[in-house]
């Protein structure tokens, strides 16, 4: 899961960073609006902080180019100000919730996790694809009544396939997804072939009913 941290505050920014990235995520920064438009533009991700007050714009009219553009990437507010109306007309452009400063980081988390839960889950604990279930809350994977062990790209990839059942994800858009916006710049992504390869064998070896089927030239699809 891929988060964007809009945010001006270096220290704010440090604190969640290292948080976020010591619960498994991976974590991307803008430190203004140009930059934050530059990344939502090119990017996707599983959910966006946005702060209101940046150096060169507001995070408001961040949020309108995000509907503008007609994005999906879930938003939560993180606001300084303790302002009433930034939340009504955050809430109202679309924001998926809105976090006040000073905030608790657990507070964060439960927000980010609810956040995806809805846009990626329905709402479910557990996500379900034939025979393979997954609780992301604790990483554990099952097939049938056994456990999966995965070490942590595989989970990554393995869960990203699951929310996405069926779909042909292209190679650029899992290694975005699950190594980082910067991966378009590697020289190669042979890198997610091998991660695959690792990960139907686990797959097969405990009888999974379903399996990676290559897209010659684009991608991947979980059937
Ligand atoms: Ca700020």
């Amino acid at each position: 899961m891929k988060i964007l941290i809009v945010e001006d505050e270096p220290e704010l920014k440090d604190t969640v960073q290292k948080f976020l990235e010591s619960e498994h995520f991976i974590v991307e920064h803008a430190e203004n609006y140009r930059s934050g438009l530059e990344k939502i533009i090119s990017y996707d991700y599983d959910c966006i902080l946005l702060d209101i007050m940046l150096p060169d714009g507001s995070g408001i009219d961040l949020l309108k180019e995000i509907k503008r553009l007609h994005k999906k990437d879930p938003v939560i507010i993180l606001s300084a100000k303790d302002s009433v109306d930034d939340k009504v007309s955050g809430l109202e452009i679309g924001a998926d919730d809105y976090l006040a400063k000073p905030f608790h980081l657990a507070e964060l988390m439960a927000r980010i996790k609810s956040v995806i839960r809805r846009n990626h889950q329905d709402g479910e604990n557990i996500i379900q694809y034939k025979n393979i279930s997954i609780d992301p809350e604790n990483r554990k994977v099952m097939v049938g009544n056994e456990e999966l062990i995965l070490n942590r790209k595989e989970y990554d990839l393995l869960y990203y396939f699951i929310i996405h059942p069926e779909k042909t994800l292209q190679k650029t858009t899992l290694a975005e997804a699950i190594w980082g916006d910067y991966i378009d710049q590697a020289d190669s992504l042979d890198f997610i072939y091998s991660q695959i390869k690792n990960l139907r064998k686990k797959l097969k070896s405990q009888h999974a009913e379903a399996d990676f089927q290559a897209v010659y030239g684009i991608g991947y699809k979980f059937v």
